[in-house]
This record gives structure tokens, sequence and C-alpha cells, in this order.
């Protein structure tokens, strides 16, 4: 699933830009873009959507050469003119560019890609600073309250799935704060409860390919699209 990207600058008509962006090095901006007033890094460019808020909420992904980057982006997009599209075409074009801006710093999976769950696994989680990990003294398991069963080694960084291709599900270690995550499909994630570690997103890893992602604390009860319990859990 892609995240749909909007602004709240998206739909301010009032006011005649009459300052250079720094990312299209058009006629875009209604302030200077040195300026540091709320407004000021609030605004978004009327050309090509460039803005100084964070990009990724929640997330102090470093972005370096960020205005470069999100030109490059809006050329790669076709540097259509955000602000002559209609209000509803703006987020669409917004979305496009946040996903070409992102993709040139960050792996996320195509569409294709996780349809098929022919993704770089490895990649998508090692990007975001989860280590790849095996441990052969730890398993996981997981219960269906239908009966079933199932025992995976302990992997990080690797994909596996239940009895059906789309019951996916990866164990992530977070070096940072010392934490185990379990991200699953949507089949595990839609009708979940469970704790969510990501309210907001992870580019690449949520919403695009995973669901839901969790904290593995303790054994961790989901809901399947069957309506059915799995209970993950890490053992030794
Ligand atoms: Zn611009």
């Amino acid at each position: 699933m892609r995240r749909k990207y909007s602004h709240s600058q998206l739909d301010k008509e009032k006011g005649v830009p009459k300052y250079i962006c720094p990312a299209c090095h058009q006629m875009g901006l209604l302030l200077e873009a040195s300026d540091k007033s709320v407004e000021g890094c609030q605004q978004i460019c009327r050309v090509c959507g460039f803005h100084y808020l964070p990009l990724t909420p929640g997330y102090s992904f470093p972005f370096s050469d960020a205005e470069k980057k999100w030109g490059a982006a809006w050329k790669e997009c076709g540097a259509e003119v955000l602000f002559d599209k209609t209000k509803e075409e703006r987020v669409n074009y917004f979305t496009k560019l946040n996903y070409a801006f992102l993709g040139q710093t960050l792996y996320i999976p195509t569409d294709e890609e996780i349809e098929n769950r022919t993704f770089d696994v490895e990649l998508l989680f090692s990007q975001r600073g989860y280590s790849h990990n095996s441990d052969s003294s730890r398993r996981i398991t997981v219960r269906c309250e239908d009966g079933k069963s199932w025992e995976f080694p302990y992997e990080t960084n690797t994909l596996f799935a239940l009895d059906d291709p789309m019951k996916y599900f990866t164990i992530a270690e977070e070096k940072e704060r010392g934490v185990l995550c379990l991200a699953v499909s949507e089949y595990l994630s839609k009708l979940s409860s469970g704790r969510k570690m990501f309210r907001g997103f992870d580019p690449g890893i949520f919403p695009e390919a995973y669901g839901g992602v969790y904290l593995l604390d303790e054994e961790l009860v989901l809901v399947g699209l069957d309506k059915k319990e799995y209970s993950f859990d890490v053992v030794c």
C-alpha cells in the first residue's frame, strides 16, 4: 500500500510567489528561502512542492542536499507546475514527488515487488538500521487458534510465511532502542489491535511492504483477515 502525501499548504491559493526556490530555481516561494519563521518553515514551493518541514514526520532521517534531491525528483516526475493543478491533482503529484525524492536515498519496493513478495527484505530493513542476525538457540513460534502451529529459525530481516503467502512477516532488531519488532503483512495487521510501533510511517517498510510493525517483547496476538487469532513469540 502506498501512503498518500499531503501538506497543509497545498490548498493555499493566496499570495503571489516572488522568491526563487532553491530546489527548482523557479519563482515559487512567497517568503524568502532563508526565512526561518514558522510560516517560512511551513511554506511549500508553488512550482515544485519543495518544503522545509521534516520530510518524514516522526523520523529524523538525515537528508543531505534535500534541495538538490527534491529538484531532481521534480525533474524526474516531468517538472510539472504544482499549483497549475487542481487541489486533488496536487496531492497526487505531491505524493509522486515525495516517493521520487525518498527513492533517491532509500530502497522503496515497487507495487509489483510487494504483490509478488519479491522485494529485497534484507536491504529494506538494513537501510533503516535493523541488523541481520540469526540465533540457533532461539526460535520463532506462531500458533493459530484453530490448532495450527509453525516454527521458524530465529533470523532477522527475512521473509517468512504461514500457510498462505499473504500471511507473511519479518522479525527485525532495532539496535538503537534494543527492541525486537515484528513486521507483518496487511493480512495479519488489518484487523489487529496490537501495540503498533510506528503510528506514522517508515518509508518502504510501512505502509508499503508491511501493514503493521509491532513490538515483540512478549507473546503478541494478531488477528488475520480470516478473523482467527495468531500468537507470535520468540522462544529459547
Ligand atoms: Zn520549487
